[in-house]
């Protein structure tokens, strides 16, 4: 019986107990600081835990909180994978832990970060103009309007389904959630230049995945698809290399280029940047992305941060009934939804962890 089992209520909590698993699993430690703090005051860092050689020719990287909130999730898995896990590792391969990519995001129950910027928008090639949203600038003041009241709640989001029945549903959450980079209090805003956690990627990738030749992903995701079902998704297309490999470990691997997943074709996601930070090694990388709630819950509970942090009182009296609302959206206590979730979880990591060794 595991009493630490599950999701935690603090980001402190999550890293406190992430940090006593790697303790206990003799893993080696990092801990970077971010600038930032948490709403309570606590310090924000992005914690490495790596278990196996230094010099393991393959190395799986499992990433937790790239959009902050989800990652109760992720850091809920990557405990269990200390605890129960850490020991099914082959002998030559290195299994690197990244807890907390966006700490601010993870303490203050936001998806996006310390700039309101959605990190897995962020990693664009900046030396050029950002990709291009314009029907975004359509429906900004529809997604958050400058008043948040019982009357603006009711009359944007009917024109918001109204504008959903007139392009559909698919172009809708294409629009709003794709990636933009001409609102910066909206949602899924790409930023205005590489943040921080971005420049912190840029610095520290080498250190995560050393000298290996072959490098495994898997970034832990929550809020889309159905309850505690997880999908896999690639940000790469059929024909491509790191997309078969993955298809041969895992089988059904979606992928977002191609219109297979539940997630949108996006902009600037981390994962794709991967083949420009790491050129000599074979990467195989692939989000994990666990159903909770509905897409309209999900999308309300962003609004209503969205609201809070371009209008709002983050501190302020109703501040934490919007977290309740968000963290109610990408994170689930239920027990049952957790097993779910862990037990697909060890599935994927055993198929990377064969594919690794097998190379
Ligand atoms: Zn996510």
């Amino acid at each position: 019986m595991d009493e630490q089992r599950g999701l935690t209520v603090t980001y402190s909590e999550s890293r406190a107990r992430f940090l006593g698993a790697a303790a206990d699993a003799g893993a080696s430690v990092a801990s970077h600081e971010h600038p930032a703090h948490g709403p309570a005051g606590e310090t924000l860092a992005l914690d490495v835990a790596e278990v196996g050689p230094d010099d393991a020719v393959s190395v799986l990287l499992i990433v937790s909180g790239t959009h902050g909130v989800e990652g109760f999730t992720g850091s809920a898995l990557q405990h269990h994978w200390l605890a129960h896990h850490r020991d099914d590792r082959p002998a030559g391969v290195r299994v690197v832990l990244l807890h907390a990519f966006n700490p601010y995001g993870f303490s203050w129950v936001r998806r996006v970060n310390e700039d309101n910027v959605d990190l897995n928008r962020n990693f664009i090639d900046w030396s050029e103009p950002p990709p291009a949203n314009e029907d975004y600038g359509g429906i900004a003041h529809l997604l958050v309007p400058d008043e948040w009241d019982d009357d603006t709640q009711q009359s944007t989001t009917m024109a918001l389904l109204a504008y959903a029945e007139q392009v559909g549903f698919e172009r809708l959450q294409e629009v709003v959630s794709g990636g933009q980079y001409t609102h910066p209090t909206g949602v899924f805003y790409g930023g205005s230049a590489p943040v921080w956690s971005h420049r912190w990627l840029d610095e520290h990738v080498d250190e995560l995945v050393g000298a290996a030749e072959r490098v495994a992903v898997v970034d832990l995701h929550t809020g889309l698809g159905p309850w505690g079902h997880g999908e896999l998704i690639s940000h790469e297309g059929r024909g491509a290399a790191g997309y078969d490999r993955g298809t041969a470990w895992w089988g059904d691997v979606r992928s977002m280029l191609d219109g297979e997943s539940v997630s949108a074709n996006l902009s600037g996601d981390w994962l794709g940047a991967l083949d420009r930070l790491i050129p000599c090694a074979e990467v195989t990388a692939v989000a994990l992305e666990f159903g909770t709630v509905d897409t309209v819950s999900v999308l309300q509970a962003l609004r209503a941060d969205a609201f809070l942090h371009s209008s709002g009182d983050p501190l302020g009296a109703g501040a934490d009934a919007v977290r309740t609302q968000v963290r109610a959206a990408f994170a689930d206590d239920d027990p049952a939804w957790f097993d779910a979730v862990a037990e697909r979880f060890d599935e994927v990591v055993d198929a990377a962890l064969a594919g690794l060794a097998v190379g």
